[in-house]
């Protein structure tokens, strides 16, 4: 898939569209979710256009890779969820329930989240 420049992340990217940041890096940039599912909900994404995990395994560079990696693990440090357990998802594609084709992980935390999240 080709990537959209005009998806709802690439436009917070380039700071069109406001969002309460959590963290940012050179690589990465972490918000709190619009409609969060949990006491935690957070996203973290690349700042490369990336459509998906696929994409960005396939073309992406390995700073990039890493550095998406370190970002979860220190957001979900920084938010007080690492020590209790928290859960890190990324849905992709149609059949994954992806909505946003710009590459984003979900951390979830702050409650007991059961073996899955629920998607309808
Ligand atoms: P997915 O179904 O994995 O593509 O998840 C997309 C996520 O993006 C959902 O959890 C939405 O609530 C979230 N979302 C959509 N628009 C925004 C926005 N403007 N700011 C923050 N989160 C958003």
């Amino acid at each position: 898939m080709a990537y959209d420049t005009n998806n709802i992340f690439a436009r917070i990217l380039r700071g069109e569209i406001p969002c309460k940041k959590v963290y940012e890096d050179e690589y990465t940039l972490a918000f709190h979710d619009i409609s969060p599912q949990a006491p935690v909900h957070v996203l973290v994404i690349p700042k490369g256009a990336y459509v998906s995990m696929d994409d960005l395994a396939a073309n992406g560079s390995d700073r990039e890779i890493a550095a998406l990696y370190r970002a979860v693990s220190k957001v979900a440090h920084d938010l007080g969820v690492a020590a209790e357990g928290y859960r890190f998802l990324v849905n992709c594609g149609v059949n994954g329930g992806q909505e946003v084709p710009h590459l984003h992980v979900h951390i979830f935390g702050g409650r007991r989240l059961g073996r899955m999240i629920q998607i309808a």
